[in-house]
Formats: structure tokens, C-alpha cells, sequence
């Protein structure tokens, strides 16, 4: 028995299918892992985990499908398949909201809803692109050769997945994979599989071939580490944490497979004297707090100019404290949600003891939020920051902000570069010129002038440094499940 009867906080009951999902069925297997909600830290119901005899299957299955049927259907024919998907994801994304509210503590009327129809745009954005996917290119070499390239899928690619979006980085691996002419296999987080598992109900609704996608939930020690050193797989997309995306690339060395990272971040955001203040504070805060910090490209180490670092900071506690109401997930007018885990909300609770340890002035925040049984946490800024603090140089991925005081130009392009990520920067100026020196000089791979937002699914999404490997979104994104075949052809047959 494979389904859950799931009770939402909000009054809807739904089933579910709870096992990992092979060739088009979900099975069950002899272990399974308990889900939580956040909000309260009680269990929402259990799922099927897989080991890696489950992985060689879905494996199997995948190669079946890509070479049986996938390969040979036309970019028309995968275009229909994603556009039904997105379709689908419409109409039922009042249901994929709340579980995604459930499972990853996003209030559902602000932050679940907008990923789920972000994660609707990107299939139906990588079904347009799927048309022209295979598209080459005639190169001029000699009068007497016929020299071209076409572009070919990889076969089977793999998706290893961290739990902050778990519905669009489900859509940026899983669309521009399917577009490009590949089969898949998925391993979502431990902490928000249920996502996952609901979109192969739609696979299923939409009539997509078995073998297409599988879904197998696992620990990552386990089906992480199996999928990412198996030989049948060709390429593996990863989200998470930079220390396994290093062991993720060392497992796929085995088989010389591609990979995609997309690792931490410790995004700098840069307010210069001639900033409009009000607009710059209000988006330091989004930055931030939206998600309660648990977004890769949160822009978590703020930088004043000295003039205006005193009116700043008032501004960002006062706006901070007035603006952002924390309560359980389908609560109403609730905007920031609980801490995914409690494991998330030790570490970060550790992070704000070693950054007051260190000598950072604690202005707002820093503790759980009394009354609230589940994992909240207060936002929290943290002033007059050293760059050596290891609250400054490392990812919390937690809503805790570093805010620290610079000089000239110079030095805010030297700071914002002193990390060992790169993969966001934001900077705050009226002055055309001093923005194009910062997105010049930056070592980031993405940087937003006069705002603050994680990306757009037309644009290419990646990181510099240990942030990662790569690009997902946009034509790059569909790229990365791509190769390139050059073809030779002599007409005149003489050598
Ligand atoms: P994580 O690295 O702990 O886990 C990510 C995934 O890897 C999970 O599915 C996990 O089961 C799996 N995994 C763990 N150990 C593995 C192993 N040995 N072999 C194979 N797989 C293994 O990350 P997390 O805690 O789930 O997510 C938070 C991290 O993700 C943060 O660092 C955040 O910055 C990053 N992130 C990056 C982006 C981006 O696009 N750059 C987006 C979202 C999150």
C-alpha cells in the first residue's frame, strides 16, 4: 500500500502516493521516512525509501524509455508532453501549494503559490524551446566538404535535489531535461519529497511514456551517492550544499558523466551613498527574509557606505520589525514561515551565538519565536561585521543578515569579492557608472542593479566559484542537457 491520506492545516484532506515511482508505477519498498510539517513538527505521513537496487531500476527503466520511445519522438511531440504538464500544474496548484506549504514551511499564499506557477511557466517555457532543441548549425570549412553540427540529448541524466524549492528546482531540472530528448531519474530531499511524488501523478494524468521520469526518495549517503556514481547514467544535475556537490563531482569522475552544480552562496548586496534608502532597505529585507533565508541567492552580508550606515541599519530594524509576520504556513497574512527542519534551526541558532561571539552587535532578532510550537526563527541582523567573522564568510541559509561598513568603490568591489562563493550580487546606486565598474569587477554569476530577486527562467542561473557548476534556466539551461555531434562530409570522395 503506497498512499497516504494527507490533512492540510487548512481544512483539505488529499491521498497521496507515497512510493518511489519506477516505469510509471509506484512501488512500495521495505523502509520508509517519515515527513514533517515545520509548522508544527508533527509527521504529515510517511514515504517509500529506496536503496540502490531501486536506482539500477530506475536506471533501467530511463534507458528503456530513451532509447524505445523518447529519442524518437519529434520536438513537437515533447513539446505537447510539457505543455499538458504545465496545464496540469494550473490545475491542480492549489493542491501543489499546499503541500509544498506543508512540507517546506512557505506560507502558501504568499511563497508556495508564486513557485508553483513559476514552476508551471518554466515547463511551459521548455516546451517552447523543445520544438527547436535538436537544431545544428551549417558550418563553412571547404568548398568540398558538407560540415554541420546537430545537437543530440545525452540519454539517461539524473537529478539529485535540495529541499528550500521543491517544486521549481523539480521544473529547472526535469523540463529542460524531458526537452532536450532525455529520460530521468529524481531523487528529491528527504526533508520535501511530496512534491516530487505528486508530479508523477501529473506524468501519469498526462499520458508520459513509462521510464520517462522516476522518482525515488532516499537518504543521500545512499540513492544521492548510487545515482551519482552509476555508469548508466550520462550527466547529473544537482542542487545543495557546496561540501556534496564536491562529493557528487568526485562520484561522477567514475564515469566521466557531466555534471551541473548548484552549490551555496554568500550573496553580497551593496548600498552606495547615493542610493534611494527606502527602496534600497525594503529590498535588503526581501533579500533576506523572503523564505526565511533559506534561498541560495539570499543576499546575506549587506555593505553601507559610511554615511549613511547609521540611517541605514535604523531603517532596515524598523522596517524588519514592522513588516514581516511569522506564523504557521496557512495562517492568514502570515509572510515568513518556519525554519525547514530543526536541524536547520539549531545550526542557525549556533550561527548567531558565534557571530555575537565574535563581536557583532546583535540589533534584531537571534532567537526561536515564543509561542509558536514549530521551527521559527526571528529575522536577525547582525552589525558592524568584520570580514574575517565566519558569520560573514559562511552560508547560514537561515534569516540572519551581516551588515558591515565600507568606504570607497574600491573597497566595496574587494569585499564583496572576498568569499569563496559567487553567485549572487546586488548593488543600490542612482550613479550608471559606478553600477557598470561593480557588474564589470563582480565575481558572481548573476548581479541585480536596484533590486533584489533569485532569477528569471528566461536567464541563465548559475554560480561563479564554489557556488558551482554550470547554468540552469534560459537556452543554457536546455544546453546543459544537450551535446554537440560534428559532422563531416566529403563531396568529392578524394583524398
Ligand atoms: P545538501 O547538500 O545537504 O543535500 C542536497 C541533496 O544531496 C539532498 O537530496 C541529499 O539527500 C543529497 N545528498 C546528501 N549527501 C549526499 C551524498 N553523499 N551523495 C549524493 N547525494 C547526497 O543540501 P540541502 O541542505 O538539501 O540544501 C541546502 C543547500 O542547497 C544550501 O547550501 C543552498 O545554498 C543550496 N542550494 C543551492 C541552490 C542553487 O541553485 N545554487 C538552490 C537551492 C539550494
Amino acid at each position: 500500500m503506497t498512499i497516504a491520506h494527507i490533512k492540510v492545516p487548512n481544512g483539505k484532506q488529499y491521498q497521496l502516493e507515497t512510493g518511489i515511482f519506477i516505469n510509471n508505477e509506484f512501488l512500495a519498498t521495505e523502509s520508509q521516512l517519515a515527513v514533517e510539517d515545520p509548522g508544527t513538527g508533527t509527521e504529515i505521513c510517511a514515504v517509500h525509501l529506496g536503496d540502490e537496487r531501486h536506482v539500477e531500476q530506475a536506471v533501467k527503466s530511463a534507458r528503456k524509455c530513451f532509447t524505445e520511445v523518447w529519442r524518437s519522438k519529434s520536438g513537437r511531440e515533447r513539446s505537447d508532453l510539457l505543455l499538458k504538464i504545465s496545464q496540469l500544474m494550473l490545475e491542480h496548484s492549489d493542491q501543489l501549494a499546499d503541500l509544498e506549504a506543508l512540507e517546506s514551511g512557505k506560507p502558501k499564499a504568499t511563497n508556495a503559490i508564486f513557485d508553483v506557477l513559476h514552476s508551471a511557466d518554466v515547463f511551459r517555457y521548455y516546451s517552447a524551446l523543445a520544438m527547436t532543441a535538436e537544431d545544428g548549425k551549417t558550418v563553412e570549412t571547404e568548398r568540398s566538404k558538407f560540415t554541420y553540427t546537430v545537437t543530440e540529448p545525452y540519454g539517461v541524466c539524473a537529478a539529485i535535489m535540495a529541499w528550500n524549492f521543491p517544486c521549481s528546482t523539480f521544473a529547472w531540472k526535469v523540463a529542460p531535461c524531458l526537452a532536450a530528448g532525455n529520460a530521468i531519474v529524481v531523487k528529491p530531499s528527504e526533508n520535501t519529497p511530496l512534491c516530487a511524488l505528486y508530479m508523477c501523478e501529473l506524468f501519469l494524468k498526462a499520458g508520459a511514456p513509462a521510464g520517462l521520469l522516476n522518482v525515488v526518495c532516499g537518504l543521500g549517503a545512499k540513492v544521492g551517492s548510487a545515482i551519482a556514481s552509476h555508469p548508466g547514467i550520462d550527466k547529473v544535475t544537482f542542487t545543495g550544499s557546496t561540501v556534496v556537490g564536491k562529493t557528487i563531482q568526485k562520484l561522477a569522475a567514475e564515469n566521466l558523466k557531466a555534471c551541473t552544480l548548484e552549490c551555496g552562496g554568500k550573496s553580497p548586496l551593496v548600498v552606495y551613498d547615493d542610493a534611494d534608502l527606502e527602496q534600497a532597505v525594503k529590498w535588503a529585507a526581501f533579500g533576506i527574509f523572503f523564505n526565511k533565508g533559506e534561498i541560495c541567492t539570499a543576499s546575506s552580508r549587506i555593505y553601507v557606505q559610511a554615511g549613511i550606515y547609521d540611517e541605514f541599519l535604523d531603517r532596515l530594524k524598523k522596517h524588519v520589525e514592522e513588516n514581516f509576520v511569522q506564523g504557521p504556513q496557512f495562517a492568514e497574512g502570515v509572510n515568513v514561515g518556519p525554519q525547514v527542519s530543526k536541524v536547520q534551526q539549531d545550526k542557525i541558532l549556533d550561527y548567531v551565538k558565534i557571530g555575537v561571539a565574535e563581536g557583532a552587535k546583535l540589533v534584531c532578532g537571534g532567537n526561536k519565536v515564543p509561542d509558536l510550537a514549530g521551527y521559527f526563527l526571528q529575522p536577525t541582523i547582525l552589525a558592524d561585521c568584520s570580514q574575517s567573522m565566519r558569520v560573514v564568510q559562511e552560508e547560514i541559509f537561515g534569516p540572519v543578515v551581516t551588515v558591515s561598513k565600507f568606504n570607497t568603490d574600491e573597497e566595496a568591489i574587494e569585499l564583496s569579492n572576498d568569499s569563496s562563493y559567487g553567485l549572487a550580487a546586488y548593488l543600490f546606486t542612482q550613479d550608471i557608472n559606478r553600477s557598470q565598474k561593480y557588474i564589470r569587477e563582480v565575481q558572481s554569476g548573476q548581479v541585480f542593479v536596484n533590486y533584489t530577486f533569485a532569477a528569471d527562467y528566461r536567464m541563465p542561473f548559475g554560480g561563479y566559484k564554489m557556488s558551482g557548476i554550470g547554468r540552469e534556466l534560459g537556452e543554457a539551461g536546455l544546453a546543459a542537457f544537450s551535446q554537440t555531434k560534428a559532422v563531416h562530409i566529403n563531396l568529392s570522395s578524394k583524398l
